[in-house]
């Protein structure tokens, strides 16, 4: 057989690939081995010793020979405990909340379905709209403390009539929560789906989940990754009853595996463990907040999640990030993400060793 002749590869890649695909630079995980892992928002702490044998335990007896329960309903429960969910919600699970953001978008999609979000926010609203074929608008933040542009919002809803409005609370890469009131308003104005992304819930005492039985078309989602579990991929979207019950039917079979499963029920029966985490990391935010505020030349915003976001003196975010990284400490470069993350680095919230770290390698790369 003749070689495979890759210029036939390229060929056939422009023929057939979609061209908004073709454009796109995969997704791109910087190698962290042997650095202080501060870029990803991610819990620090492991689970004690005693937790983990009997977390050993339970999965020897768990079999993994048949699918997994189709619609987790064990696990549902126990999230309804945990998360406060109110009983005349419906819950829905999803392989992490991207794949929730994914489902909702095949549900809605069409060449004439606005996905609207704020920017800058998480990244994967805007990403997943272009998957799925529908068009993308963002509407700036406000400059001076990223709250919501109000003015701004009302009339993108009233212009482009969105599928879906994404707001992130606390919003992902800013860390501050928008006000309430006009999250309110948004909800109210919103002719589709309003989803509020409580990503950060566990760092934060707001949340809409309570508000659920208020508004027809508010759908409240969360995640397990920030609470200290990104390595089960677990989300869930709560919200009216036929809104998810439509949704559920672009969900794949079987997309929350069995070892998920039994692993976060198992977590979440031990949940003074998190809570302790993640009182640990509040505190710890407090204290680096206080330490990068009285460094001269940077500006920390204050956040109620678990990283926070420094703006470095002007034009020297890269050399910064660079250095950092060479005394082996690993942050997430915003500069160039977007207009309003000029200069601007992310820090997420360590060990008390591991923030101390990352200040020491701020200031010698200062
Ligand atoms: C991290 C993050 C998510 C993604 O969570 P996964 O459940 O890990 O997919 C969703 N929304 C926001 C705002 C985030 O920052």
């Amino acid at each position: 057989m003749a070689a495979v002749d890759r210029m036939d590869i390229q060929a056939a890649i422009e023929r057939w690939v979609r061209p908004e695909i073709r454009a796109l630079s995969a997704y791109h995980v910087p190698d962290s081995s042997g650095l202080i892992k501060l870029d990803a928002m991610e819990n620090p702490y492991s689970w004690p010793e005693a937790l983990r044998q009997e977390w050993l335990e339970l999965l020897h007896q768990t079999d993994v020979n048949r699918y997994p329960d189709p619609q987790g309903n064990a696990l549902k429960q126990r999230l309804r405990i945990s998360m406060q969910i109110p009983e005349e919600a419906e819950v829905l699970l999803g392989n992490g909340s991207d794949e929730l953001i994914q489902m909702l978008a095949l549900t809605l999609a069409g060449s004439d379905r606005v996905v609207l979000s704020v920017e800058p926010s998480f990244v994967m609203y805007r990403m997943i709209a272009l998957f799925a074929g529908m068009p993308y608008q963002g509407v700036p933040l406000n400059s001076s403390d990223f709250s919501l542009d109000l003015p701004a919002l009302l009339t993108a809803i009233e212009q482009h009539q969105p599928a879906i409005i994404y707001l992130a609370y606390p919003n992902n890469p800013t860390g501050n929560l928008f006000e309430a009131v006009e999250i309110r308003q948004i909800i109210e104005a919103a002719p589709g789906l309003v989803i509020v992304d409580e990503a950060y819930a566990p760092f934060t005492a707001a949340s809409f989940m309570s508000e659920l039985g208020r508004y027809p078309n508010l759908l409240v989602m969360r995640t397990l990754s920030k609470l200290g579990l990104a390595g089960l991929r677990l989300g869930l979207l709560a919200g009216p009853k036929p809104w998810l019950e439509e949704v559920d039917k672009t969900r794949l079979p079987y997309n929350i595996n069995t070892l998920s499963q039994v692993s976060a029920e198992f977590a979440l029966r031990h949940e003074p463990v998190f809570d302790e985490q993640t009182q640990l990391i509040r505190q710890q935010r407090s204290q680096l907040f206080a330490a990068l505020d009285d460094i001269d030349g940077i500006t920390p915003y204050p956040s109620d999640a678990n990283f926070i976001l420094v703006r470095m003196p002007t034009r020297r975010a890269n050399e910064i990030h660079t250095a950092m990284r060479d005394q082996k400490v690993l942050v997430k470069n915003l500069n160039g993400a977007h207009p309003l993350l000029t200069d601007c680095l992310r820090i997420t919230i360590g060990t008390p060793e591991e923030n101390r770290a990352a200040i020491n390698a701020l200031k010698t790369a200062l």
